[in-house]
């Protein structure tokens, strides 16, 4: 009987310490996204990049559908203030000739003119938008995607002047009662802040693809690491023709349309 006891506590003092073991510790911190002080621990269902970027492939991207838009501004909580004067918008379509300046001229195919390609933050590797917040309330991950600390953002609008693309955003009303359902999984706005694309960041770090690619069910548009040579962001950049928004100014954008 005290040999069993023995036993007994020996057996529950290993469990214990296997079980304080950061290698089991670990993964399940990972399944809650907890993250230890001070430890560079990336939760394993979480999705990385070397970096980010978005492919556009407008051959299956019909103008009229808006099925990418309408997810991700129900999933981000964007408001809809019915006004173009205050107009908050994180992905939306406009003309070629407006997105593409640099491809337009007089004979420009009608078909080609006539295009409304999906527009948002164009995730630059140089983005301007950073450099000029006094706030460091925007900045850029090392996975390239530009971030919005809205807790920081004093509404200057620097970032929104220095953004050559439109792709931002500023709250001049009070956003909540404009949005037609509100989604716990993602914060609220107020008055006075900036905001636009995140590249589903908060989803990334869940697993989850971003919601304007998981909604397209014509499969138009493409996430993923083109520095991985087997990603399939990858492999439709380099057989397909793309174009990027101004790439003469040097922002580098990473969302690729083919046409
Ligand atoms: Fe910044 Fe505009 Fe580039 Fe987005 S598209 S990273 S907002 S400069």
């Amino acid at each position: 009987m005290t040999t069993n006891r023995r036993d007994f506590l020996k057996i529950a003092g290993v469990s214990a310490l296997a079980l304080m073991t950061p290698s089991l510790i670990l993964p399940a911190l990972a399944r809650e996204n907890v993250r230890l002080p001070g430890q560079d621990y990336t939760p394993a269902k979480s999705l990385t990049a070397r970096r980010w970027a978005m492919a556009v492939d407008g051959s299956k991207c019909p103008a009229s559908c808006t099925d990418c838009i309408d997810a991700c501004h129900a999933v981000h909580n964007v408001p809809d203030f019915g006004s173009p004067k205050d107009e908050i918008k994180w992905i939306w379509r406009e003309e070629f000739p407006r997105i593409f300046p640099e491809e337009n001229h007089s004979y420009l195919p009608q078909k080609v003119r006539s295009m409304r390609p999906l527009v948002l933050c164009n995730h630059c590797t140089n983005p301007p938008c950073v450099r000029v917040c006094p706030t460091k309330a925007t900045f850029r991950r090392e996975d390239g995607i530009v971030m919005m600390d809205y807790h920081r953002c004093i509404g200057c609008r620097f970032c929104m002047a220095a953004c050559p693309y439109g792709a931002r955003s500023m709250n001049y009303r009070d956003p909540r009662p404009k949005i037609k359902k509100i989604t716990p999984d993602f914060p609220t706005r107020v008055r006075g802040v900036v905001e636009k694309c995140n590249f589903c960041e908060e989803r990334l770090a869940k697993g989850m693809l971003p919601a304007c690619v998981l909604a397209c069910k014509e499969k138009a548009l493409i996430f993923g690491d083109p520095e991985d040579p087997q990603s399939e962001i990858r492999t439709f950049i380099q057989n397909h023709f793309t174009l990027r928004r101004r790439p003469t100014l040097g922002t580098e954008p990473q969302i690729y349309y083919s046409l």
